[in-house]
């Protein structure tokens, strides 16, 4: 049988160690796999492997020992069942997500929504090298997107009605950053300290810290790998209607930008972030871009974060 690796690469069948023997990747829909899709997968790997799943740190399932006299019989099988294989390769990878604001009670985004629109619009698509993306729905960031090629983590900005204050000092108490101090009563908030997770929004008794915007600060450049590095931040509070088209921007920049054997993160190594910026055609795209002082915990640029509204 004369085998073509790529094509089998492309459609998730990975080559083992073992000559003749293949690992076929599975992948879950922003990492939900329904109570069927789990027997589905139990059943195949009893059928075509050992009788076990390699469950992959990307939210994704994997049979190994699939012998390769099978793999027109699994394939096909694969095919009626509706199983949504994996990729390798220079292409978008499955996008992950955490649980998000649908049922995580610090979620500010309803980050698997958004990771399922981008999955529907970017999985599999040619690039220069391996892209992964992953959404968080908030700066707890357990889907760790500061360490994909482009990362989204959900947002908000704390607004103060100073005149609504009660002075009561609840904020600064439930702040787990020490970001608000109380000065002559009133709070007042360091930038460089929050982290936009909203909790003085929240716990504030008479509605003095109002929310401002909403959305997704927009990471690119992060890997793992034998060179890790953290996401920097291209964008503030995307929202979610316009999550697809910033990430369409952005990736349209790594095209542009990208040498040889490039990841994002390389990229913006060698030209500098400010120039991968300022190629990201942000035209139409509503978020404040990053171009104020940075937020040494997030990355972030504090913009007008905490300003005083009447
Ligand atoms: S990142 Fe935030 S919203 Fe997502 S699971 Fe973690 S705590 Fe919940
Ligand atoms: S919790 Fe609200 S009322 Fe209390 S000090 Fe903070 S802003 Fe003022």
């Amino acid at each position: 049988m004369t085998i073509d690796y790529n094509e089998l690469k492309k459609g998730g069948f990975l080559r083992q160690r073992q000559k003749d023997n293949f690992i076929v990747r599975f992948r879950s829909l922003a990492g939900n796999l329904t109570s069927e899709q789990l027997r589905q997968l139990a059943d195949l790997a009893d059928k075509y492997g050992k009788g076990y799943v390699h469950v992959t740190t990307r939210q994704g399932a994997e049979i190994p020992w699939v012998g390769i006299n099978d793999y027109n019989d699994m394939k096909g099988e694969i095919k009626a069942l509706g199983l949504n294989t994996g990729t390798c390769g220079p292409r978008i990878r499955t996008v992950v997500a955490c649980p998000g604001r649908e049922i995580c009670q610090f979620g500010l985004m309803n980050s698997r929504e958004t990771a399922i629109e981008l999955d529907g619009t970017f999985f599999g698509r040619e690039v220069p090298m391996k892209t992964k993306i992953a959404v968080s729905g908030c700066p707890n960031s357990c889907a760790k997107p500061q360490e994909n090629d482009i990362g989204l983590v959900g947002a908000v900005e704390p607004i103060l009605c100073a005149e609504k204050c009660a002075g009561c000092g609840l904020c600064q108490k439930v702040c787990p950053h020490q970001a608000i101090s109380m000065v002559d009563g009133k709070p007042t908030i360091d930038r460089a300290k929050c982290l936009l997770e909203g909790n003085c929004i929240s716990s504030c008794p008479t509605d003095a810290w109002q929310e401002g915007r909403r959305g997704y600060l927009l990471y690119a450049g992060g890997k793992i790998g034998r060179k890790p590095r953290l996401g920097q931040v291209v964008a503030e509070f995307v929202p979610e209607n316009q999550v697809t088209e910033s990430v369409e921007k952005v990736l349209k920049a790594f095209d542009v930008l990208s040498q040889q054997g490039e990841r994002i993160a390389d990229t913006i190594a060698r030209v500098g972030v400010k120039a991968f910026r300022d190629e990201v055609a942000w035209t139409g795209i509503e978020s404040k871009l990053y171009d104020g002082p940075v937020n040494s915990r997030t990355g972030s640029s504090t913009g007008d974060l905490g300003k005083e509204v009447g």
